[in-house]
């Protein structure tokens, strides 16, 4: 035991020793996993309430998702895009029914994706919209979040994201989130889209005002520009309907969508929107080596199946109903604010207690995962085959470090 308590601050050492510091993890250094629980390598277990940003909504290696991996894996791996492959067809017309759209583009990373539904939005803009030449703008919402590439920092708010990575990327307009009188004023004719995440994750699990969603989606009909939705963390089950604009009865153009399409996996994303927009490419106009590779489409085709069934996202639904409320109960208790849908919450810790990451920290030493986003706010996102008197636990042991 004494052996085995030098473990985990060695291998954290030799971790930091050897990388970037892009990253401040949590001292645990996880070694196995299964549902919604991991193992360290001194065979400590935790509760997993992050589920990788949302990449592990299916939890930790869900059986049916491990075995098409390993199936695919004995057949075939990669093609590239220059050949068909038999794994390809059925991931994108799968998707695309799920969506209820007529195209999907698959790409790997979230990033990738919102940086093809840049372009296609640009494309279509100026080939059907009619915008000037290199005239196109974006309108974004202050808050966001949408990746790490140079073009998507160049309209992050965010400081930390931001700050020294210049020179940015013109074409972007950003207006206060959840506010349409902004949005209206910062849309011209040169605007060919709109793009939002339905609600801001990164943010700290932020829903937008009702209303708002129904408001951009008729603000983008009227104003004949594209409503692309960033629903890389909200969508795929997260908050209990198969999207997070499906609350709201709203429809964009565009949903951009990764993370959980992964299965927690391998790194799987996809732009989907019908042929009016996604149909502007052209053979040798966009693409990507990996993008849609055959153990990508094989595993994205199981999670789009599991999500057919509607039974994860009405786990979320159903739970998430249950963790909202007992969060509830810790306003005034530690908590000042609770916000999010279904089994996706943002807590905001009362700062004069502690930071968001000294909670997580004591989380971590009562077996509880978590991670946190601004200052002293924690984002809570179990994976959704989370138990109910799992979930149970959780709260009381953020209760109990808020004590
Ligand atoms: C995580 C995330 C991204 C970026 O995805 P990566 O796979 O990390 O590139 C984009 N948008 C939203 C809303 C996200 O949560």
């Amino acid at each position: 035991m004494v052996d085995d308590m030098l473990r985990t601050p060695d291998a954290i050492r030799e971790a930091e020793r050897w990388t970037a510091h892009n990253y401040h993890p949590l001292p645990v250094v996880v070694a196995a996993a299964n549902g919604a629980w991991v193992t360290d390598i001194d065979g400590r277990r935790y509760l997993d309430c992050l589920a990788g940003y949302s990449a592990l909504n299916f939890g930790h290696r869900h059986p049916a998702l491990i075995s098409a991996a390993h199936a695919q894996l004995d057949r075939l791996t990669l093609t590239s895009r220059a050949f068909v492959h038999d794994q390809f067809a059925d991931f994108c017309r799968e998707l695309a029914l799920l969506a209820g759209k007529e195209l999907v583009l698959p790409m790997n990373t979230g990033a990738e994706a919102v940086e093809t539904a840049i372009k296609v939005a640009r494309k279509w803009g100026y080939q059907v919209k009619g915008v000037p030449a290199g005239q196109a703008t974006i309108v974004v919402a202050d808050g966001n979040f949408h990746g790490r590439t140079t073009t998507i920092v160049s309209f992050s708010t965010d400081a930390q994201a931001r700050d020294d990575f210049g020179p940015y990327t013109p074409g972007f307009r950003i207006v206060a989130y959840g506010d349409l009188a902004a949005l209206a004023e910062a849309i011209d004719e040169t605007t060919v889209a709109v793009l939002l995440e339905p609600i801001q994750g990164e943010q700290g699990v932020v829903v937008p005002p009702a209303g708002y969603l129904p408001g951009v989606r008729r603000l983008c009909t009227e104003r004949d520009v594209l409503f692309v939705a960033d629903e890389i963390q909200s969508g795929l089950g997260r908050t209990g309907e198969t999207f997070a604009c499906d609350h709201e009865g709203v429809r964009p153009d565009m949903y951009v969508l990764g993370k959980a399409l992964g299965g927690g996996i391998v790194p799987v994303s996809a732009v989907a929107a019908d042929r009016a927009v996604l149909g502007v490419l052209r053979p040798g106009e966009h693409g990507s080596t990996f993008g849609g590779n055959p153990l990508a489409c094989a595993v994205g085709t199981q999670v789009v199946r599991l999500l057919a069934t509607g039974e994860y996202q009405r786990r979320s639904a159903e739970l998430g109903a249950g963790l909202h409320e007992s969060l509830r109960a810790l306003i005034g208790q530690g908590l000042v604010a609770v916000r999010g849908r279904g089994l996706w919450a943002g807590i905001d810790i009362d700062p004069a207690l502690m930071t968001g990451r000294q909670a997580c920290e004591r989380l971590a030493a009562r077996g509880v995962l978590a991670k946190d986003t601004h200052g002293s706010t924690i984002r809570l996102a179990p994976p959704l085959v989370i138990e109910a008197d799992e979930l149970s636990y959780a709260v009381d042991q953020l209760a109990a470090v808020l004590n």
